[in-house]
């Protein structure tokens, strides 16, 4: 479960996601990316974009429809709003489960809980991608990368203590020219993440080397 086999040369990228914030990358046709929750049990949200010429977004509904599965496996794609295959998830090196049916924290989650100002991961994408120049018609909803959120058999949407061990990773390829914006989930009062809210770290590998 260990990622710290990888060395990082000239070009490639490792970006650390501070707690309860977000980062963004560009990526290149090819790059090797991959998602580490150094400490364990952090929830890590993902998003993908296309640019240009025209915006286009990974869409959670299209990927689950397209690959006929609630969550794609290693070797399928994860696609756009508009059916073009974004990513391939080259690699797990977690226990999973991952969630692609929930949306993004956002503001008025915590202002139900009584929690006022607090940071969530849908500001934390805006103000992203509002660093990169982007603006978003709405906001698509993510991949949320060591999310335990089964369905269960009776149809609840449970969130449970993420069981991701620290140095659990994702691996994904970039199919095409993307900026991708990773959060490190702000829920600091449920057991989603855990005891406590940590770092992610995001590495790029720059095409057309390998891990
Ligand atoms: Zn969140």
């Amino acid at each position: 479960m260990q990622s710290n086999s990888v060395k990082l040369e000239p070009g490639d990228l490792s970006i650390v996601v501070p707690a309860q914030s977000g980062r963004s990358v560009r990526v290149s046709d090819g790059d090797i990316i991959r998602i580490v929750d150094p400490k364990g049990q952090q929830v890590a949200d993902l998003w993908a974009f296309v640019t240009s010429p025209q915006l286009d977004w990974l869409s959670t509904a299209q990927t689950r429809d397209i690959n006929e599965r609630l969550f794609p496996k290693v070797g399928e794609r994860f696609y756009s709003d508009r059916g073009v295959p974004l990513l391939t998830l080259v690699e797990d090196g977690s226990p999973g489960p991952h969630d692609m049916l929930f949306p993004a924290c956002n503001r008025e989650l915590y202002e139900r809980a009584g929690l006022y100002d607090h940071p969530n991961c849908r500001d934390n994408l805006l103000l992203a991608l509002q660093e990169e120049g982007v603006a978003l018609p709405f906001v698509p909803d993510p991949v949320d990368l060591f999310q335990n959120s089964p369905p269960q058999p009776d149809g609840r949407l449970e969130v449970l203590p993420s069981i991701n061990p620290p140095g659990g990773y994702v691996t994904v390829r970039a199919e095409c020219d993307l900026l991708l914006v990773v959060t490190a989930c702000s829920v600091d009062f449920h057991p989603t993440n855990g005891e406590c809210c940590t770092e992610i770290e995001i590495e790029v590998v720059r095409s057309p080397r390998s891990w």
